[in-house]
């Protein structure tokens, strides 16, 4: 029987460590600049690859650290470093898990690789699943893939947008339907290999923060791919849908838990990315507030400076305990009863934007310009509410959760 420990154990201290120095040393002093040119950092993802960060192996033996917390730590520490250059390194993992959690092995073996690349050649991978019309509504999706059994190639169709990475990735996830009578669970997600023609970059977005992660449309026009790119295999989705038919017919409730249960896991990630940016933030606001002086004193002898750093380094720790445990509970196959992913991500988000507002706040002009980072942390922190999932999606699924109620 396991003991309670909130202490993280020496091998997870050690890569912790290990981490918290590349971002202070490669990350941290990359940021500004990568921030002000909007591109992808390819020079920090290569360093990145050549320690070893930027690896499936890397990714892999976080995501199965059996207390649950390798993929929160990872996260953090990274993002502590900087979230646009961060989410450049950790994006290709993202779409990599998609292949780990719904591909054979030979597809797993043979794609994965090809999303990294090597050290002297780094790659990365795209997850496209929104459109233009189907954002939080993931159900309207328009993107259809449909088989010819005449060559055994699945033919795609449509628009993708706000994909990070996409149209520069080296493999490409594409989610799209393959039966639209039946919602999200018509969906099916298919590798798009290298240079395979009709895919084709459209916008790419200048944003508000996270510049030096690369998110654009991605544009399929008659994209052939073979049989073998569906992710799982035909014989698996046909066995899938066919239940998801019959489930559709007899109250869908299980279908809609197992997906769920799903995001349950992957959401208290993004809360460990916010709760990263969020820390960086309050460091340099109490750094500051201990050494910046007005008045003859330094300003955190106020108790209205003080008392926010207070309020700022609870709530992080708050963010990072409900990140925790919900990490934990997708680790040892828990039920989220009462949605404790989606609270670690909301909660975590939510902090993120405060805690970072309020670091400007505590600089001053200073943390208003871009001779410091806070500013840079604030837009970045901005993306934590929106993306896998919006706050008040969030919302609607912990309120709906708790009360077994159909909320709107
Ligand atoms: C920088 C960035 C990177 C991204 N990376 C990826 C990626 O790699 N792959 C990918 O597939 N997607 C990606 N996304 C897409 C992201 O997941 C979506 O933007 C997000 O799901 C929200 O969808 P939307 O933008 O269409 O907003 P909408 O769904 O149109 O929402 C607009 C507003 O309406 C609110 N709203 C909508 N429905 C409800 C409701 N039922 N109740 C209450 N409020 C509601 C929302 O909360 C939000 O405030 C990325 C987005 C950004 C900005």
């Amino acid at each position: 029987m396991a003991e309670f420990t909130m202490e993280l154990n020496d091998e997870q201290k050690e890569v912790r460590d290990w981490l918290h120095g590349f971002a202070a040393d490669v990350i941290r002093p990359a940021a500004a600049e990568w921030d002000e040119r909007e591109e992808t950092p390819w020079p920090v993802i290569q360093e990145a690859a050549k320690v070893g960060i930027y690896s499936l192996d890397f990714y892999a033996q976080q995501y199965f650290d059996p207390t649950g917390l390798g993929i929160p730590m990872a996260m953090e520490e990274l993002f502590w470093g900087d979230a646009g250059i961060a989410l450049s390194i950790v994006g290709t993992g993202l779409a990599a898990v998609g292949v780990l959690a719904n591909g054979t092995e030979e597809q797993i073996g043979t794609w994965i690789p090809q999303m990294y690349g090597d050290a002297n050649d780094v790659k990365v991978a795209a997850f496209c699943s929104s459109e233009p019309d189907a954002g939080s509504d993931v159900a309207s999706m328009r993107t259809r893939a449909v088989y010819d059994e005449a060559t055994d190639e699945w033919v795609l169709n449509g628009t993708k947008t706000w994909a990070t990475n996409g149209g520069i990735a080296n493999v490409h996830v594409v989610v799209a339907v393959v039966d639209a009578e039946l919602g999200s669970k018509g969906h099916a997600s298919f590798i798009v290999p290298p240079g395979t023609p009709g895919l084709a970059q459209g916008q790419k977005f200048k944003k508000h923060g996270i510049r030096a992660s690369h998110t654009a449309e991605v544009i399929l026009d008659q994209v052939r791919v073979p049989g073998s790119c569906l992710l799982g295999g035909k014989e698996k989705l046909d066995e899938r849908l066919a239940r998801a038919r019959e489930r559709a017919k007899s109250g869908g409730e299980r279908v809609k838990n197992a997906a769920m249960a799903t995001f349950e896991a992957s959401r208290p990630a993004v809360g460990a990315m916010a709760v990263g940016t969020a820390r960086a933030a309050y460091e340099v606001a109490l750094d500051y507030a201990v050494t910046r002086e007005q008045f003859g004193r330094p300003i955190i002898d106020n108790q209205g400076v003080a008392f926010q750093l207070a309020d700022m380094r609870t709530q992080i720790d708050a963010a990072r305990l409900l990140v925790w445990r919900a990490s934990w509970m997708a680790i040892s196959g828990k039920p989220f009863t009462a949605a404790e992913g989606s609270m670690s991500k909301l909660y975590a988000s939510e902090t993120a934007k405060k805690v970072t507002a309020q670091a400007i706040q505590i600089l001053g002009g200073n943390g208003y310009t871009r001779e410091y980072p806070v500013e840079r942390m604030h837009r970045d922190s901005a993306i934590y509410t929106i993306f896998e999932g919006t706050s008040e999606i969030q919302r609607l699924v912990i309120a709906r959760t708790l009360s077994g109620m159909p909320i709107r």
